[in-house]
């Protein structure tokens, strides 16, 4: 039990550290899954991330315009004073970096690891599709238009998380680094020399984020690959099935041998199909939140509140509207829930 709160006082922290913004809100309720039990697949997706992420941002840091930037900030005539005196970057420098940083950072990162992070997206579909091909008792090979179309939109959904990931949490990271490497009152080379410095450990911060990005895309990936192959078995019915032990999150322990329709799930998969940009995803699929006072999880879709029904209520309409909501885990940032075909099915 300590170990358990330690990890999620060590993650608390770190999402402090790192400013708790709503995308860190799934790793805190999530906290499932560390960095020691990822699967094989997210672990590979995980160490390529952080990787190529630190050679892309050591060699940003170095780049003549990054340099430049940096700089700038650097050089007294480009800081303001506050009314208590503490100095600051003018917004427009600092904005400037971050656009940089954003682009360089984002989407040609995005860009350099599409092909590798791709590649395990795909691993990750065709090992569970063929497993769960076997479980159903259909033939391992028989991939579909619909599974090449599936397995499109992981990977280009992939790519949208991992190019959103200079976010805010970096950029509010940077902001402070900023703040505090100014107050140190270092001469202008000393001060330059701090600031990468801070701003390098400030990119290293982003491990937690790609282990939460490459848990997520992968989960999502091996529940979209399940329901495909139900579909295609004629499987009617699938259960929610979560990992259950010490670390098992209180939406997942909710969601736990909830019976849904593969109907609903379809649906769900083919209205991903059709998301343009992350917005659209987080609609189409939402992280559940749990409400303490409630019991019970909330989603916030289009800013509005969806309350599922408390714990307890078992009627089939109360599941008719988790269905409704959230029929595909992950349910929130390093879930393991994943689905089996349930007693329920009736083969047609
Ligand atoms: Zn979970």
């Amino acid at each position: 039990m300590c170990e358990v709160l330690d990890e999620a006082n060590s993650a608390i922290l770190e999402a402090v550290a790192l400013d708790a913004t709503e995308d860190l809100l799934g790793t805190l309720v999530g906290i499932e899954k560390a960095e020691d039990d990822l699967v094989p697949f997210e672990l590979n997706m995980f160490s390529i991330l952080r990787r190529e992420f630190r050679s892309f941002a050591r060699s940003f840091l170095d780049s003549k315009d990054a340099r430049d930037l940096i700089g700038r900030m650097a050089d007294p005539a480009n800081h303001t004073s506050l009314p208590d005196l503490k100095r600051q970057v003018k917004r427009a420098v600092l904005d400037a970096f971050h656009e940089l940083a954003g682009k360089k950072l984002g989407e040609d990162f995005a860009d350099a690891v599409g092909e590798e992070v791709s590649a395990v997206v795909d691993g990750m579909y065709e090992a569970s599709r063929s497993a769960t091909a076997r479980r159903v008792g259909i033939p391992r090979d028989t991939f579909t238009v619909v599974d090449e179309q599936s397995l499109e939109t992981l990977r280009r959904h992939n790519l949208f998380w991992i190019r959103g990931n200079y976010g805010r949490n970096v950029r509010d990271g940077i902001d402070r680094a900023t703040a505090e490497a100014l107050q140190q009152g270092l001469g202008r080379k000393a001060l330059a020399e701090e600031l990468k410095r801070q701003f390098a450990a400030q990119f290293a911060l982003t491990d937690n984020h790609w282990i939460t990005i490459s848990s997520a895309s992968l989960n999502r990936t091996r529940n979209v690959a399940q329901v495909r192959t139900y579909e295609l078995a004629e499987v009617t019915h699938y259960e929610v099935i979560a990992v259950l032990d010490a670390r098992t999150s209180e939406i997942c322990q909710y969601m736990d041998g909830r019976v849904f329709s593969v109907e609903s799930a379809v649906r769900v998969v083919n209205e991903l199909e059709e998301a343009e940009d992350p917005e659209d995803v987080k609609q189409v699929m939402p992280w559940l939140r749990w409400d303490e006072s409630r019991q019970a999880p909330f989603a916030v879709v289009g800013g509005r509140r969806t309350d599922l029904p408390r714990s307890g209520a078992e009627s089939a309409r109360a599941n008719r509207s988790i269905e409704k909501v959230a029929p595909l885990p992950p349910y929130h940032g390093r879930c393991r829930t994943t689905t089996a075909v349930s007693v329920e099915t009736v083969r047609r």
